[in-house]
């Protein structure tokens, strides 16, 4: 057995961040920035108004109430077109320029109209500068906005949309080819033959990988046959940037995936020192421009989809652009309410659990059940996976490492 770092590193190694693609700022959410990126601009472009209002010289207002001439009105998207003289003032939208003459705004909840709206009575003094929003007050034409490696979430798109960046060089999604194998399993939905069951790591592997930022490529099901295997796995190599495998990689008797991968890819078969997902093998698989990733999960449920957290999201992630912390899930030290029970076994255990944050401002985990690597429903109830190294286990109320799958 393998320790899981070592693994780790040797997956990592191998599985390099994609080439950069020119794309629209709608298709460059969730990626990461190839290039440095500045402000072609200032924001705010023009000096305006940051509320509903009216225009005033600040002078005019020390002492109130005070009634003042109405110029006019300036909306939004209009031209400062009507100055403020002493003792008047002019309507202003919330973003509308601000006028000549004016030098600050008074809320419209600080004024009454008078005259049909020719006047105004304010009823609060405002200092120069009060509700004006100057130029590049927000960012200014030439600052470094983003470096290279920054990760498109919702607000970063919306300040490169703001200084007029229309398309922008990122890191491509990866295209995950997701396919599983073996004889047993069944996926219409027909009554159950005697020793078939139901397919289920597929569905949960596509999500998973959705999850992870990358795009789904359903490979389907298929049969423990070599030429079928092959086939798809040449198929995969052409349209998929990566294929993540369920089933047949354990130790054993002679297995058909085995043969397979073995043929067509330069594949390392580990045995790692973690439970569940103990057996994976990872592997390049032979493609014109560049090699194709092909990560082998084990079968069992419970196995296939701890397997694919600690190692093929880590490797999914980084071909996306993602580095340090961000190619993992974050990582808490949680509260063990009940304590975990184990033996020695030369293994880290990854354990199911549920967690809540306490009053104390700590995350409390509980085993959410049958830890068995075909009881995949205490995984489903889990909301972290819970570290707990080789040994006696911890104690209740001990320290525990809990990577969130949230
Ligand atoms: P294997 O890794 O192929 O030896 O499979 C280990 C166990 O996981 C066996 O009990 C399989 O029936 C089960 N298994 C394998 N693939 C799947 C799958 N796609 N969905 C549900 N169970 C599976
Ligand atoms: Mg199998």
């Amino acid at each position: 057995m393998i320790p899981l770092e070592e693994a780790r590193r040797a997956v990592l190694a191998a599985c390099a961040s994609l080439e950069p693609v020119t794309v629209s700022l709608a298709e460059a959410a969730g990626c990461i920035t190839a290039d440095d990126l500045q402000a072609l601009e200032d924001v705010p472009p023009f000096e305006n108004s940051a509320v509903d209002g009216y225009a005033v010289r600040a002078g005019d207002t020390s002492t109130v109430p005070v009634e003042l001439d109405v110029a006019g009105t300036i909306a939004a998207g209009a031209p400062p077109s009507i100055p403020v003289e002493p003792g008047g003032a002019v309507k202003i939208m919330t973003g509308a320029p601000l006028p000549p003459g004016a030098e600050a705004v008074v809320m419209v909840e600080d004024t009454d109209p008078l005259d049909g709206g020719h006047r105004v009575r304010i009823t609060a003094t405002v200092q120069h500068g009060d509700a004006v929003r100057h130029v590049g007050d927000d960012v200014h034409r030439g600052d470094l906005l983003f470096p290279a490696g920054t990760e498109v979430r919702p607000a970063v798109l919306g300040v490169l949309a703001s200084v007029g960046h229309l398309r922008v060089r990122v890191v491509p999604k990866v295209r995950v080819g997701v396919l599983s194998t073996g004889d047993e399993l069944i996926e219409d939905g027909a009554p159950l033959a005697p020793g078939q069951i139901r397919e289920s790591n597929r569905t949960m592997l596509l999500a998973a990988v959705a999850q992870a930022g990358c795009i789904p490529v359903d490979l389907g099901l298929v049969a423990d046959d070599e030429a079928e295997l092959t086939r798809v796995l040449h198929d995969a190599a052409t349209r998929c940037d990566a294929v993540v495998t369920s089933g047949g990689v354990s130790m054993g008797e002679f297995d058909v995936v085995k043969a397979v991968l073995d043929r067509v890819a330069e594949m390392q078969w580990m045995q790692i020192a973690i439970k569940p997902a103990k057996p994976f093998a990872f592997g390049l698989l032979a493609r014109d421009e560049r090699p194709v990733p092909v990560f082998g999960l084990p079968g069992n449920p419970v196995s296939s989809l701890v397997s694919f957290e600690l190692l093929a999201r880590p490797a999914l992630r980084q071909m996306m652009g993602h580095s340090g912390t961000s190619l993992d899930r974050a990582k808490v030290v949680a509260v063990a309410d009940e304590g975990v029970r184990r033996r020695p076994d030369g293994k880290v255990h990854w354990d199911r659990v549920h967690g809540e944050f306490g009053p104390d401002g700590r995350l409390h985990v509980r085993s959410t059940g049958p830890q068995g690597s075909h009881q995949l429903a205490a995984t489903a109830a889990a909301n972290g996976l819970a570290r707990v190294p080789d040994g006696d286990g911890i104690a209740p109320g001990g320290d525990v490492d809990v990577w969130l799958l949230t």
